[in-house]
C-alpha cells in the first residue's frame, strides 16, 4: 500500500515565502535570492514528507505565486498585453509571471494583472487563464521540468503534480466572444502531452493530473471530452503511471464517466464524500479491473485529527476487494489548505495541551497517513498498538469533553421556534415606522464599518495585546478615534455614522476571541492568494457569548453625536466561512450557534440604545456548495441563521446587512429571503449591472450600491457618483435608496477618504435637491 499526498504547503512555516516575495517585489532581494530561497523551502518539505514516510512525494506543487498561474505560463498562455514583456528587451520569466499576477508598472510597462478568483470552495484564490479565440499553446516555462531534475539531484524520484487539460480550461475565461474555451483543448493537448513524454523521459514514472471538475455539474459535452482527452493521453504514454486525482466533492453523476478513463490510479476525497468508496467497490468493473484507488482519508480542508479506527474500516474494506497492490493512502486533498505545523505551537495559554491533542496540521497529516498504512500491516501492527490507542483516547475526549459540549448551548438550541426567524412585523410595515423614527432624508448616506487603520492604531491594539498597556489607557485611546471619527463624519455631512471598527484587527477575530467555543493558533497560516496568508480562527466547541462584545464602543460613539450611530456585527456565516469549523456536528449546526451568540449581541445593542444595526455577511455567496443540487439546501439554513441573529429586536430597530464580492443572480431570492430592511453591496465596478438582479426581482427592502470602489486610493468625482445614483435610480425606487462606498475603508488613508466621502455626499446631497 503506496502513501502519497497531493500537495504541501509551500509559504513556508514562518511565511518564508511571502517575506522573500515581498522583498522582491520592493527590490530589496535579487532574482537569485529569491529562486534559492524558494528552492531551500522545496528542499525542506520534500524532506519532512521523506522523513515522515511518504513513498510518493510531488514535485511541481511548489509555486512562487499560483500553481494555475504557473501552468499557465508553462503553456505559453500569456495574454497580449504582457507580449511587450515576452519581446522586449526584459523578456525575463519571472517579471512576465509577476506581471500577469500582481500587474506591472516599470521601464516604460504599465499593465495590469489578470483577475483572480477563489479556488473551488476554499479561500485559496487563483490567477484565472485568458483565452482568446486564437489561442496558441506552446511550452514557455519549464518549471514541472526543472522541479522534477531539482529532486532527482537529491535522489527523490517525485510524481510531479499538473492540473488536467480539461480542469485547467473550465478554470480559465474567454477574453473574446464567438468561442468556447474548450474547444481549445485540440490545441492544448499536444503540448501538454509532450510535457508528459518529456518529465518520462527524464524518468518520471508516476505523474499526478488533477481534474477536480469531475466532482463539479458537467455537460454531456464536457464529459465527452474528459473521455476524448484521456484517451489521448494514454495512446501517447502507455507506461507512464497516471494517478487521476478528484476532491472537494462526490464524483455523484460523473462517476461513471471518472470510472471509465484509462488510467493507473483514481484519487477520491472520502472526507467531503464517504459514500463515494461504497458506490466505487460495487462497481464490478472496477473491482476486477486494475486501476488503483487512491483513498483520501486524512482531511486537507481541516486542522482535525484523524480518527483512525473510522479510517481502518475504509482501508479494510477497499483492501478487501482491491487488495494491497490496488489501495494507496493520501490526504483528501493538497495539503495547501492547512497549517504547516501545530508543534509551532507552543504557547499552552493560546492553545491549551487538551485542545492541540484534537489537532492536526500538515506535518502531523503527513504521518497519520504513514500510520494508517502502516496500521494494517500484522507485522507492525503490535509495535503501532498504541499509537492507535492513543490516537483513540483523543479523540474519545474531544466527544465527550466538558471544553466542547456546553448543555446550555444545546438546550437554546433545542429551544428556537419558528418565530425566532421572523421580525414582528413584514418590510413594508417595519420601514413606515422606521423611516417616522429615524427622519433619515432621502438619499440618506452612510459608509460600511470600519475607517483607516493607521500603524498607531495598530501598535495600539498590539501593545495592548501584549499587556504592555491598561485596560484604561487602551479604552481612552480607542475612545479618542471613535470620537475623532465621529466629528469627522459630522463635518462631512454623512447622515448615518459608525464608530470606526478601530478595535477590530479582523471582523472574525475580534468576535471569536470574545466568544467561547473559539481558540486561535499562533503560526496557523494559510495562503490566501500569492504573499497573502489567512490564519483562520478555529471553532472547537459550542458557541457562546460570554458577555457584551460591541456594545460599550458603539455606545460611546453613539454618545458623542445626535446623529444615528450604527452598531457593526459580523454575520453568523461569515464567522463560520472564514474559520476552521467543527467536523463533529452539520455546520448548519454551528451557523445556528454562532447566529444566537450574534442575536443576543444585537438585542444588547437595541438595549443600549442603538437603532441601526449591521450585521455584515460578505461570506453568504462563498458558502454555496460546488453543485447546484445541494445550493437550496445550504441557503436555507444560511438565511435562516442570518435571520435567527436579526429578528430579535423590535420593529422600530433598523437591521442592515452588507455583501461584498459577489454575484447575486443566482441567488437573489435568498438575499431578498435575508429580509435586511436594507442591504449595501459591492456594485460600482460592474457599473450598477449587478442591480439588474435586484430590479428583476423587484427586490422590496431598501439597498445601498456601492458608489465607489474601495480598492483603489482614486478619488472618484462627483460627477461619476451622480451618474452612478442616477443609474440606481433606473432599477430602485427613491425612497429606498442609500448611498455608500462599496466596502469598508481599512486599508485606505484619510486623506484620499475624506476627499472620496466628500464628493460622495456632494452628490447625494445634489440630486436630493433635484428629484
Ligand atoms: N464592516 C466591515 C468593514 O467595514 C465589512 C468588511 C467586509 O465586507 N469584508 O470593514
Ligand atoms: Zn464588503
Amino acid at each position: 500500500m503506496l502513501t502519497h499526498i497531493l500537495g504541501y504547503p509551500r509559504i513556508g512555516s514562518k511565511r518564508e515565502l511571502k517575506k522573500a516575495c515581498e522583498q522582491y517585489w520592493s527590490g530589496k532581494i535579487s532574482k537569485e535570492e529569491l529562486q534559492s530561497q524558494a528552492y531551500q523551502l522545496r528542499l525542506e518539505h520534500w524532506k519532512i514528507q521523506q522523513e515522515n514516510g511518504i513513498d510518493l512525494i510531488p514535485s511541481n506543487d511548489f509555486s512562487l505565486y499560483d500553481h494555475v498561474l504557473d501552468l499557465s505560463l508553462t503553456l505559453g498562455v500569456i495574454p497580449q498585453r504582457y507580449q511587450a514583456l515576452v519581446d522586449g528587451k526584459s523578456s525575463k520569466e519571472l517579471d512576465i509571471y509577476f506581471a500577469m499576477a500582481r500587474g506591472y508598472q516599470k521601464e516604460g510597462f504599465d499593465v495590469v494583472a489578470c483577475e483572480m478568483t477563489k479556488w473551488f470552495d476554499t479561500n485559496y484564490h487563483y490567477i484565472v487563464p485568458e483565452f482568446t479565440k486564437n489561442q496558441q499553446f506552446y511550452r514557455f516555462s519549464n518549471k514541472p521540468i526543472q522541479e522534477f531534475e531539482e529532486a532527482k539531484r537529491l535522489d527523490i524520484i517525485t510524481k510531479p503534480v499538473l492540473i488536467g487539460p480539461v480542469s485547467y480550461l473550465l478554470l480559465g475565461k474567454e477574453k473574446e466572444k464567438g468561442f468556447n474555451r474548450l474547444d481549445l483543448i485540440q490545441r492544448l493537448l499536444p503540448v501538454y502531452i509532450e510535457l508528459l513524454q518529456e518529465l518520462e523521459s527524464r524518468g518520471a514514472h508516476t505523474i499526478q493530473i488533477d481534474e477536480p471538475y469531475l466532482v463539479m455539474d458537467l455537460s454531456a459535452k464536457e464529459r465527452a471530452v474528459f473521455q476524448e482527452v484521456y484517451q489521448q493521453i494514454r495512446k501517447a504514454l502507455p507506461a507512464l503511471q497516471i494517478v487521476l486525482a478528484t476532491y472537494f466533492e462526490c464524483s455523484g453523476d460523473n462517476l461513471s464517466t471518472t470510472l471509465s478513463l484509462p488510467v493507473d490510479c483514481l484519487h477520491v476525497d472520502l472526507v467531503r464524500c464517504p459514500s463515494q468508496l461504497g458506490d466505487i467497490l460495487d462497481q464490478e468493473a472496477f473491482v476486477n479491473g486494475t486501476t488503483k484507488l487512491s483513498l483520501g482519508l486524512v482531511d486537507g480542508r481541516n486542522i482535525w485529527k484523524n480518527d483512525f479506527t473510522n479510517s481502518l474500516s475504509f482501508i479494510e474494506k477497499a483492501l478487501s476487494k482491491l487488495g494491497e497492490e490496488r489501495v494507496w493512502i493520501a490526504p483528501s486533498c493538497s495539503l495547501l489548505h492547512t497549517p504547516y505545523d501545530l508543534d509551532l505551537e507552543k504557547d499552552e495559554s493560546v492553545l491549551t495541551p487538551t485542545i492541540k491533542n484534537w489537532m492536526a496540521f500538515a506535518k502531523q497529516k503527513l504521518k497519520e497517513v504513514r500510520t494508517l498504512a502502516d496500521l494494517t500491516k500484522p507485522q507492525l501492527f503490535s509495535s503501532l498498538a498504541s499509537i492507535l490507542t492513543e490516537n483513540q483516547q483523543a479523540i474519545e475526549s474531544r466527544k465527550s469533553s466538558t471544553l466542547i459540549h456546553r448543555p446550555t448551548v444545546k438546550s437554546q438550541i433545542q429551544g428556537i421556534k419558528n418565530a425566532d426567524f421572523e421580525r414582528e412585523a413584514p418590510f413594508a410595515l417595519r420601514q413606515s415606522i422606521q423611516k417616522e423614527l429615524l427622519r433619515l432624508p432621502l438619499l440618506p448616506t452612510t459608509t460600511i464599518g470600519s475607517f483607516p487603520q493607521t500603524t498607531e492604531v495598530r501598535q495600539l491594539r498590539a501593545n495592548y495585546k501584549k499587556g504592555l498597556i491598561s485596560d484604561e489607557v487602551y479604552t481612552q485611546e480607542v475612545e479618542t478615534e471613535i470620537k475623532k471619527a465621529i466629528h469627522w463624519q459630522e463635518e462631512l455631512g454623512l447622515d448615518v455614522l459608525v464608530h470606526g471598527e478601530f478595535e477590530r484587527n479582523d471582523m472574525v477575530e475580534y468576535f471569536g476571541e470574545l466568544l467561547s467555543g473559539y481558540v486561535f493558533s499562533q503560526n496557523g497560516w494559510v495562503q490566501s492568494y500569492g504573499s497573502r496568508c489567512v490564519k483562520p480562527p478555529i471553532i472547537f466547541g459550542d458557541i457562546e457569548r460570554k458577555g457584551d462584545m460591541t456594545v460599550r464602543w458603539t455606545k460611546y460613539a453613539q454618545s458623542q453625536t445626535s446623529k444615528i450611530v450604527k452598531g457593526m456585527l459580523t454575520g453568523p456565516i461569515t464567522m463560520l466561512q472564514w474559520s476552521f469549523v467543527r467536523d463533529d456536528q452539520p455546520r448548519r449546526l454551528t451557523a445556528f450557534q454562532l447566529a444566537l451568540a450574534i442575536r443576543e449581541e444585537v438585542v444588547a445593542l437595541e438595549k443600549a440604545g442603538i437603532k441601526i444595526i449591521q450585521i455584515d455577511e460578505p461570506a453568504i455567496r462563498e458558502g454555496l456548495p460546488l453543485r447546484k443540487e445541494n445550493a437550496p439546501i445550504y441557503l436555507d439554513w444560511a438565511v435562516k441563521a442570518f435571520r435567527l441573529s436579526a429578528s430579535g429586536v423590535s420593529n422600530r430597530t433598523q437591521i442592515h446587512t452588507h455583501a461584498c464580492y459577489s454575484e447575486f443572480n443566482d441567488i437573489i431570492d435568498s438575499i431578498a429571503d435575508l429580509d435586511a430592511d436594507v442591504i449595501t453591496i459591492e456594485t460600482s465596478r460592474s457599473q450598477m449591472e449587478l442591480l439588474d438582479a435586484f430590479a428583476e426581482f423587484k427586490y422590496p427592502n431598501e439597498i445601498g450600491p456601492g458608489v465607489y470602489d474601495i480598492h483603489s486610493p482614486r478619488v472618484p468625482t462627483v460627477e461619476e457618483i451622480t451618474t452612478l445614483l442616477e443609474k440606481a435610480l433606473t432599477y430602485i425606487p427613491l425612497e429606498n435608496l442609500w448611498v455608500n462606498p462599496d466596502c469598508g475603508l481599512k486599508t485606505r488613508h484619510w486623506e484620499e477618504t475624506e476627499k472620496a466621502l466628500k464628493n460622495m455626499v456632494g452628490a447625494a446631497e445634489a440630486l436630493r435637491a433635484e428629484v
